[in-house]
């Protein structure tokens, strides 16, 4: 083997070494910043979801440190060119503003007021449950906007995907739904 190919390899080595060294904390800021957050904007002082760009923080962070912008938010269009001071929010907090990790923490340890399952952590793998409201209509919390959620959880009551469909059907079909008298209590 040459000198000069011994001096290539050595370079490709370091250079492969430096980008793993680099990507580990582009990774990272990327999985840590990507998915939708609520926040309370600064102007309004109202529960806002906004998305922050995960690819260019987890580029930013690969380079020198991760840069937050928004990729997202529900006051935009309108308010597209706003400061994006709640960004400092994410910073502080990265983890209890992510609105997965708000709705399963306020599922965990709630029971389904139709069948009574307890709810535990969220999964991605398991069927979304369900809300119901003061009107006994029941929706799922995927297709509620995701800053209504803090005001839905004060009115709404949790029921779980299987009760949700239940009761969808039975509000779309009740020619369909066959109702079984009420049997007497059987504790008595
Ligand atoms: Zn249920």
């Amino acid at each position: 083997m040459t000198g000069t190919m011994l001096v290539v390899i050595a370079v490709l080595a370091l250079g492969v070494g430096l980008f793993v060294f680099r990507a580990i904390p582009g990774i990272r800021a990327y999985f840590e910043y990507r998915g939708k957050r609520l926040i309370t904007c600064p102007e309004t002082h109202k529960t806002e979801a906004v998305e922050v760009a995960a690819g260019e923080a987890g580029v930013g962070a690969f380079l020198t440190e991760p840069t937050l912008r928004l990729k997202e938010c529900s006051r935009w269009p309108e308010r597209q060119d706003c400061g994006q001071e709640c960004l400092q929010q994410i910073e502080v907090d990265p983890e209890n503003c992510l609105v997965w990790n708000i709705v399963s923490k306020w599922y965990e340890g709630k029971k389904c007021v139709l069948c009574h399952k307890t709810f535990g952590e969220l999964s991605h793998l398991d069927h979304p449950p369900g809300l119901i409201g003061p009107d006994h209509k029941s929706v799922e919390w995927r297709e509620l906007r995701p800053e209504q959620l803090p005001e839905v959880f004060s009115t709404h009551r949790p029921v779980c995907w299987n009760c949700h469909v239940a009761e969808t059907f039975r509000r779309l079909h009740p020619e369909l739904v066959v109702d079984r008298e009420a049997e007497p209590k059987r504790m008595m």
